[in-house]
């Protein structure tokens, strides 16, 4: 047996897949608290998809690039398991010793193993995919393993040969996964009323939940305001990220309790704590009929000013959401999610049906069409297979090709979406924003574009507002906050999205478990940089908002009013929240509250002030 290869079969223990005891005993498990509400539902999920191949044979000429593609998946998928085993440290001890084994045998077989010395010989020799190279070296070593069973074998020694092979076949089908990039899971055969379990979720797949059939999502990995925590707060989804350890305990079938406001997962649970749970269901559906009735009240504080609550849209299905909540337009149109879980980049026409239809539904109140996100964690496939963007990210995406910088460099790309936002702002009041702004020139080299689109479509005799909607910027890096006033001179407006300007004022990446506690934006920083746009672009007479997750925050009303806003964006669930909030204050009061809290050096006192109201 060669060195690199899986250790023998009494350290491998598979923890997805032990005997199922007769009473499985309940399991608490933490994790981050990312959308709120309790499910109760059974576990579907911790077994990863049948890989299928879409294409075996390559040419000579491509074997290069294939191998490349899979020392790419190598090593995304040794990243992986690295993370896997660092957490492993705050499970208990007898969890880490059961898992820890196995996760060394996966990194092993990821090394110069007979699996990956294998895949490359067959795509530099063979000229298959290095999809299908791994399949293949796969099951020709599973077939290796069963075939070493000595007549008459104990079924102790079939089961043990059975494990290994089953190994071999995880770890391909990982590979294949970060290859193929796709879901972790398969939704289609999601039963109605189930909680779904895994390793990951990425935003697109998250994209593809139907919330009418899911009780509730607990992931291993995860953050607070990462794109797949934003999408599951929209879709009104239960959920719980980052639970180290999660999927050794769980297994298909388990009861599971989510509970998305306290960030607990329980396997398992006690009648006792069974019954909690439904009755916090209850109160939790309770009182989303109770908000339901503050829909037609004005969103006004005590001394009577006026306080504008959008909505953030990222999704179709939301928009019936969005009418019932009470919201004024939508002050978020997160267009990335129109490009996604598609093949092809979607035309100018089909854009314009999609935007004219939000717009439309608006009914005259006005919507904020952020033009495409694409980068940091949000993947395009479609972009990628059009070239537009390389199909290897960047080494740190985050600070790559991302947003704005991206349209400015596809001319074409940009064009189309512009063009098709104004062809639909015919139909009622729309505004375009910029994402990822860093810099003057990239607003004016914007504007550029957006009014040599308008003036081409006149000429080929299209129907556009006369005046062009207004023109924006998203202020979500430190650089545009400090330069807010400079921005604000060549933007019609200015919007906050403290979700991006937390991760990068604290150099913390908004998805990732790991760093998830430094992720903090009720940092002073973080709170400075906010206060100093809000003035900058009171100073300059233009409108701003917050769209980030701090605006749906109740709790964080009384700052954000305090610092001088007056017009908030957030998921639909949380208007009717943040209303509440809203009606209960006093101007003046806010500012006070405000002061004191800038005041403050430490976000643990920012935080305790927060907690204690204003
Ligand atoms: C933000 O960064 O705060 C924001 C609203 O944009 P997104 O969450 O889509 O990155
Ligand atoms: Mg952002």
């Amino acid at each position: 047996m060669n060195r690199t290869d899986p250790p023998p079969p009494q350290h491998q223990r598979l923890p997805a897949r032990p005997p199922r005891a007769p009473e499985r005993a309940e399991v608490v498990c933490g994790g981050i608290a990312v959308s709120p509400g309790v499910a109760i539902g059974a576990v579907f999920g911790t077994a990863e998809p049948t890989p299928e191949i879409a294409r075996a044979r390559i040419q000579a000429a491509d074997a290069p690039g294939e191998g490349a593609r899979l020392e790419v998946a190598i090593t995304q998928s040794r990243k992986q398991l690295l993370k896997l085993k660092a957490r492993l440290a705050v499970l208990p001890e007898d969890s880490q010793a059961e898992i820890a084994p196995l996760i060394e045998a996966y990194l092993r077989m990821l090394g110069p193993s007979r699996l990956i010395r294998g895949a490359r010989r067959r795509i530099a020799e063979g000229l298959q995919s290095a999809e299908a190279a791994v399949l293949r070296e796969a099951e020709d070593i599973g077939a290796i393993i069963m075939g070493q069973a000595e007549p008459g074998a104990s079924a102790e020694d079939q089961a043990g040969l059975r494990r290994r092979a089953d190994e071999v076949g995880e770890i391909a089908r990982r590979l294949i996964r970060n290859l193929t990039r796709a879901p972790f899971q398969s939704f289609a055969g999601l039963p109605e009323g189930a909680v779904l379990v895994c390793e990951a979720l990425r935003p697109a797949d998250a994209a593809l939940l139907d919330p009418s059939r899911l009780a509730g999502v607990a992931t291993e990995e995860g953050g607070a305001d990462g794109h797949t925590a934003v999408m599951l707060r929209a879709l009104g989804v239960p959920a719980v990220l980052g639970v180290p350890g999660l999927l050794a305990h769980a297994r298909p079938g388990d009861v599971a309790v989510v509970d998305g406001s306290a960030g607990t997962v329980v396997l398992n649970p006690s009648p006792a704590r069974l019954t909690a749970a439904r009755r916090a269901v209850g109160a939790f559906t309770r009182a989303r009929q109770r908000f339901a009735k503050l829909r037609r009240l004005a969103a006004e504080t005590l001394d009577g000013t006026q306080v504008e609550l959008a909505a953030n849209l990222e999704l179709p299905l939301e928009l019936p959401l969005i009418q019932q909540s009470g919201a004024f337009g939508i002050g978020l149109l997160r267009t990335e999610f129109l490009f996604m879980n598609r093949e092809t980049v979607p035309d100018e026409d089909t854009q314009t049906e999609f935007y004219r239809g939000v717009i439309e539904a608006m009914g005259g109140a006005p919507v904020t069409f952020r033009v495409l996100d694409w980068g940091g964690e949000k993947e395009i496939e479609a972009l990628s297979a059009a070239g537009i963007v390389p199909e290897i990210a960047d080494t740190n995406p985050a600070l790559g090709l991302r947003g704005i910088r991206l349209l400015l460099r596809q001319p074409e790309l940009f064009e189309t979406q512009l063009a098709a936002i104004l062809r639909a702002a015919v139909a009622g009041p729309a505004r375009v924003m910029l994402p990822m702004v860093t810099n003057v020139a990239e607003v004016q080299a914007a504007r550029e574009v957006y009014e040599r689109v308008a003036r081409r479509l006149r000429r080929r005799g299209e129907r556009i507002p006369e005046r062009l909607p207004p023109l924006g910027i998203m202020v979500e890096t430190p650089g545009a906050a400090l330069s807010a006033d400079a921005l604000a001179l060549e933007a019609d407006f200015l919007a906050i999205g403290t979700n991006d300007l937390t991760a990068y004022t604290l150099a913390v990446d908004r998805g990732e478990s790991e760093v998830a506690a430094l992720y903090d934006p009720l940092h002073p920083a973080v709170l400075r940089l906010v206060q100093f746009s809000v003035e900058a672009a009171l100073r300059m007479h233009r409108p701003v908002s917050v769209c980030g997750e701090m605006a749906a925050d109740p709790r964080l009303t009384s700052l954000l009013l305090g610092l001088g806003l007056r017009s908030f964006s957030m998921n639909a669930a949380a208007v009717p929240r943040v209303k509440q909030a809203v009606r209960g204050l006093r101007i003046e009061e806010c500012v006070r509250f405000a002061r004191r809290v800038m005041e403050q050096a430490d976000s643990r006192a920012i935080a305790a002030l927060v907690e204690g109201g204003r």
